[in-house]
């Protein structure tokens, strides 16, 4: 196949460094990103090339969602009312959720775990190929059941994979085996689907110490959800990429979190907190507690994430997103709860969801950035993001969505 080349020119470039706004154009030479022009200067097309001329709209690296469950039913465009499908649906949702997800501006999703084993490799090998639409996918594997109490909102009955040391070396090797590139592990229990539960370890130490050492040995991922500090304490020690939540840290759990800021991240999902207080469930399903305990969270986010902010820790948009009252296809929403809860500007939340993606994408240096050499994931962006984040959470603004030098969204061109 001949490479295409394509120039974005009238553009006004948010490149992902964090940089203000310029007046660009921008060369894409097959799936990368080949010359970007000076601030307030053109580049010359070069012959053969297709123009694409964004009448001043935003150029921008495309998104990246921190916490996915692709396999997680609920979007946008189709609501199911609890976690579990037939196995053939759940198959079918989880491909529709992935064009989804690219539909919404997101060209790199990071798996938080999937409801079936070999689901998102199999997909990620069906999206790498060109067959299927989706983002750039950091694939996981079965995520262990959660305790519940059960009634509202069950995750899909997910296999246990034993206890003690040798049983989690075990898991963490097959899901390597099968291909997945992050295996997630429920550090602490989620106290939205048990009271109590965020405060508790579903591991010892010995087992999470298996796990790392697991990890390295199979080059694999390690993603942890973490509400419980000692559970944030245990994630960080042996060697998790990512942890979720990480909401009742201790000021041990701050330091150990800034002392590895270099090779970790953290996904605060708060999109899951607001939806949980936002949702008005129909009066069978009692949410009272669900919110009670979404409110203590939001609580405890909203004075964490302005001090790891501040202490240079990663912290990247991604919020659980596929449950019913949170569905696919809202992701972006996140970045405008960065604003508004988390103390980021705009600007630092587009950061976090495109640069520091890319750096989470194991793609640090290629993906993430507008910059010559980096990989062609761009949106074209009706009106300007730096100043009004929530643009992004309409589709319709979405001039254009190129993954890999590839329109998934070809821009209108005027009559
Ligand atoms: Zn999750």
């Amino acid at each position: 196949m001949p490479m295409t080349t394509i120039l974005f020119t009238n553009v006004r470039i948010f490149d992902g460094s964090g940089s203000a706004l310029f007046a660009g154009d921008v060369l894409v030479d097959g799936n990368r990103i080949a010359q970007v022009s000076a601030p307030g200067t053109r580049l010359r097309a070069p012959a053969g090339a297709s123009i694409v001329d964004g009448h001043g709209a935003t150029l921008m690296p495309g998104l990246t969602e921190a916490h996915a469950h692709l396999s997680w039913p609920s979007s946008i465009e189709r609501f199911v009312p609890g976690m579990s499908l037939p196995p053939e649906d759940l198959l079918l949702t989880t491909v529709r959720n992935a064009r989804i997800l690219l539909d919404y501006g997101y060209t790199s999703a990071y798996s938080g775990g999937a409801l079936g084993k070999t689901l998102e490799v199999s997909l990620k090998a069906h999206i790498d190929s060109g067959g299927i639409p989706g983002p750039r996918l950091v694939p996981s594997s079965i995520e262990r059941e959660p305790p519940s109490d059960g009634q509202l909102l069950q995750a899909g009955n997910v296999a246990d994979h034993g206890k003690g040391p040798q049983a989690i070396r075990a898991f963490v090797k097959s899901c390597a085996e099968i291909g997945a590139k992050s295996v997630k592990f429920l550090l602490s229990g989620e106290s939205a689907l048990q009271p109590g539960a965020s405060m508790r370890l579903l591991y010892t130490p010995e087992e999470v110490q298996a796990a790392g050492e697991q990890a390295r040995e199979s080059n694999v991922w390690l993603t942890g959800h973490a509400h419980a500090a000692g559970a944030v304490k245990l994630g960080v020690r042996n060697g998790f990429r990512i942890l979720y939540h990480c909401t009742y840290s201790d000021e041990e759990a701050i330091d150990l979190l800034t002392g590895n800021r270099d090779r970790m991240f953290v996904a605060p999902s708060i999109g899951i907190v607001q939806a949980t207080l936002d949702a008005k469930p129909p009066p069978q399903f009692d949410m009272t507690h669900m919110k009670q305990d979404a409110a203590i969270v939001l609580e405890h986010q909203q004075r964490l994430a302005p001090v790891l902010k501040q202490r240079g820790v990663r912290l990247l948009p991604g919020g659980d997103y596929g449950f019913p009252f949170n569905p696919h296809g809202r992701n972006a929403r996140d970045l405008e709860l960065f604003v508004q809860h988390l103390g980021f500007t705009p600007t630092e939340a587009l950061v976090a969801a495109t640069q520091w993606g890319g750096e989470l994408m194991g793609m640090s240096g290629e993906l993430g950035q507008i910059k010559p050499g980096y990989f062609a994931d761009l949106l074209l962006v009706k009106g300007d993001p730096t100043v009004n984040i929530g643009l992004l959470q309409d589709k319709n603004n979405l001039v254009a969505i190129m993954k890999d030098g590839k329109f998934h969204k070809q821009p209108m061109t005027p009559a």
